[in-house]
């Protein structure tokens, strides 16, 4: 699910800061205190509370002892990394470096998914908003939320970015069109979890055998969770309900 793996992002300056944690690796710890030579690191800003951008903060803590953690509160998550976490609020503007970033709520993937905005390049540190090379995940049935995440995309649209430095994949230099992208295909997937409720289809799992046909069995129940989080957007839209575990479509 991570790909290549992660990225975390160091900026450099007054009030050197990383932004996402990692996972505890050493060799990243190593390469962070390296790239520090020898100065302290003031804070992590953490972009969201999933493992691979949040588990290592504890281990951080250990080898940066000045380091503050920031990150927007999701408890039942932060409680699995033991550090104290200072609890982000959207529009917060940090000190970084020798800068500023404001920070911006952009729920969807993760409840509490923040972005951080530099306004002079027009830059976003992007966490897992957005990739290069395929979509980003939205769990339905795992606090992901799909009508979230795209007022999240369209949110960050209208920044209108010039370059966002991801948590997977390389930089994107042309995030206006993958943004737009990304809103398209969720559109088009929504169209096609209709289609798939017309035809009498009343599972997530008959959706997904329909849309995603010929999908690796393995890729088959992130699928699922992902028409789920269409479903539940379609759902808050007035356009499908449940009874029980069946949906129906609710045409005009
Ligand atoms: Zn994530």
């Amino acid at each position: 699910m991570t790909g290549a793996g992660n990225w975390t992002w160091l900026i450099e300056g007054r009030v050197p800061t990383l932004v996402d944690a990692g996972t505890g690796d050493p060799r990243h710890v190593d390469a962070v205190a390296g790239a520090l030579r020898g100065g302290a690191l003031s804070q992590v800003l953490v972009t969201h509370g999933h493992i691979d951008h949040a588990s290592g903060a504890a281990v951080l803590a250990q080898h940066m002892p000045h380091a503050r953690f920031l990150k927007m509160a999701w408890p039942e998550r932060d409680a699995l990394y033991p550090v104290m976490w200072h609890p982000l609020a959207d529009n917060d503007i940090l000190e970084a470096g020798d800068t500023s970033l404001l920070a911006l709520h952009t729920p969807g993937h993760s409840p509490d998914h923040v972005c951080f905005w530099h306004e002079e390049t027009r830059s976003l540190f992007g966490g897992d908003l957005l990739q290069r090379g395929g979509t980003v995940w939205i769990p339905g049935n795992q606090y992901g939320d799909m009508s979230a995440y795209i007022a999240s995309l369209e949110r960050m649209l209208a920044l209108e970015p010039a370059r966002v430095f991801p948590a997977h994949g390389p930089v994107i230099d042309e995030p206006m069109r993958l943004l737009r992208n990304y809103i398209d295909h969720r559109r088009e997937r929504e169209e096609q979890v209709i289609d798939a409720l017309r035809q009498g289809d009343a599972t997530p799992h008959a959706m997904t055998m329909r849309i995603y046909k010929g999908l690796n069995e393995v890729l088959v129940p992130l699928a699922r969770e992902s028409v789920a989080a269409h479903l539940r957007k379609l759902e808050r839209d007035g356009r499908a309900r449940r009874e029980g575990d069946a949906w129906h479509i609710m045409d005009p």
